[in-house]
């Protein structure tokens, strides 16, 4: 519970939903959006593993986009010319220090009615272009995994304003 309300007021969203690793953080943030089959999930071409593997998980299709070569994480310019009709959402994560273009993808995704899940599994805490890392997103995403920078061994968390998306990421734990 002490962790649930830090979490909370670091990144000022009204819901979070703690599970067992980042990658079901994924997992409950995709369902939590209602993606399935027939539904496109853009993500960099060069990601954490679990994230391709997630939306695999949940019947949707990965549509990757390539990264800037001089920060290997995603390229934000890219992601306009991958959105199709089928789009529901990117998957954006922060790699290996480096930040993507949280502004732009906001107002390219806003324009094109596509949500955000921004994974900062590697950047707890950190500001990107002056917000916490995660809250550029319509759904957040971190990992407290072995090998993370803010680790419990193991754990993850999933933050969002929508209380449709945590009701069902809530019933999907529970079964
Ligand atoms: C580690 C990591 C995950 C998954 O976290 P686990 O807790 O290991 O499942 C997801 N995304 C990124 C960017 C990561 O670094």
């Amino acid at each position: 519970e002490a962790l649930a309300e830090s979490l909370v007021a670091l990144h000022g969203f009204d819901h979070v939903r703690l599970c067992a690793s980042g990658t079901v953080a994924v997992e409950l943030a995709l369902r939590g959006l209602k993606i399935g089959s027939g539904d496109e999930v853009i993500l960099a071409a060069y990601d954490f593993r679990g994230n391709m593997q997630d939306v695999l998980c949940v019947g949707a299709t990965p549509v990757l986009v390539d990264i800037r070569p001089e920060n290997w994480n995603l390229d934000v310019e890219l992601v306009d010319q991958a959105i199709t009709d089928s789009t529901r959402a990117v998957l954006v994560s922060h790699l290996h220090g480096g930040q993507v273009d949280m502004s732009a993808l906001r107002d390219m995704s806003d324009r094109r009615g596509v949500a955000i899940i921004e994974d900062a599994c590697q950047l707890p805490g950190a500001r990107v272009a002056g917000r916490v890392a995660g809250t550029w997103g319509d759904v957040a995403v971190l990992s407290f995994g072995g090998s993370k920078l803010l680790s419990a061994g193991r754990g993850g968390a999933m933050l969002t304003n929508d209380e449709g998306i945590v009701q069902r990421a809530r019933l999907y734990s529970h079964r």
